[in-house]
């Protein structure tokens, strides 16, 4: 794979032909077996770290890289396994360790849950890329810490719930439909510094289990700042309803109709 950049923009574009042949178990074609399934093993590359015997938790490369380092975070051994049932504690310390032992321009680390919000596989899982640049969302974001700490003010804005280490917030002006954010509450640029992997897990949780009222399917990002000095991490959540449409993706502006105190009011 290479990284080629928009003509105009200049904005980095993964090219990973090989990609294409993923099999996708929300096509029309019947479902295959599923690769993150006990007994299939052998069906992924070589594990990278696991955790328990019989495994619970289980890293292994992206049979599809979109980078040179592309990982995929195996979460449950049963196949339809939800996020909130979990013990999601040592999923969030495998996040944490997986993070930490990538040395790259920045760490993509995400969930795609559900077909809508790009998941070609329905077994419980999310992914880690390895980046050589840093992508144009962390650029952007990381100007806002030259002054002052704008999620340190938003954590005490539109609180749908908290506990000691984190607060769940419905962002005043949100990009997706029912969105939220999880703010630390000790400003920090990483999730390296997270003491209390418990709760995180609590707050994945909680969210996991309101998104799927409204959706199947929901995406959650880990926004770090490596580097940035005064940039302080976050996870951003949201459940998928559809695709991103021409206006957005033309304009890079997002049109929003639920109101934060509805979101409030949802995702509690
Ligand atoms: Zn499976
Ligand atoms: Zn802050």
């Amino acid at each position: 794979m290479t990284v080629r950049h928009q003509l105009l923009s200049g904005e980095p574009i993964l090219f990973a032909p090989d990609r294409s042949v993923r099999p996708n178990a929300f096509g029309n074609a019947p479902e295959p077996a599923c690769p993150f399934c006990p007994g299939q093993e052998h069906e992924t590359p070589p594990e990278l770290a696991r955790i328990g015997d019989p495994w619970r938790v289980r890293v292994v490369p992206n049979k599809y890289p979109a980078s040179a380092h592309h990982e995929v975070i195996i979460e449950a051994r049963e196949h339809d396994a939800q996020f909130e049932e979990l013990d999601a504690t040592e999923i969030v310390r495998t996040y944490r360790e997986r993070y930490a032992s990538v040395d790259a321009k920045y760490v993509a680390l995400f969930k795609n849950h559900g077909a809508l919000a790009g998941a070609t596989l329905r077994h419980l899982h999310s992914q880690l890329v390895a980046l050589d640049f840093v992508p144009p969302r962390i650029e952007r974001e990381r100007r806002a810490f030259e002054r002052g700490c704008p999620l340190c003010d938003a954590a005490r804005i539109n609180v749908i719930d908290e506990n000691e280490t984190f607060v769940r917030v419905a962002p005043e002006a949100a990009t997706m439909a029912y969105q939220q954010w999880l703010i630390p509450k000790r400003h920090a640029a990483e999730m390296t510094s997270l003491a209390r992997d418990a709760d995180l897990a609590a707050m994945l949780q909680a969210s996991a289990a309101r998104m799927r009222r409204v959706s199947e399917s929901y995406n959650w990002i880990f926004v770090n700042f490596p580097r940035v000095e005064r940039g302080h991490w976050y996870v951003d959540l949201f459940p998928r309803f559809g695709a991103v449409a021409g206006f957005e993706l033309g304009t890079g502006t997002f049109i929003q109709t639920i109101d934060p105190a509805r979101t409030m009011e949802v995702m509690r």
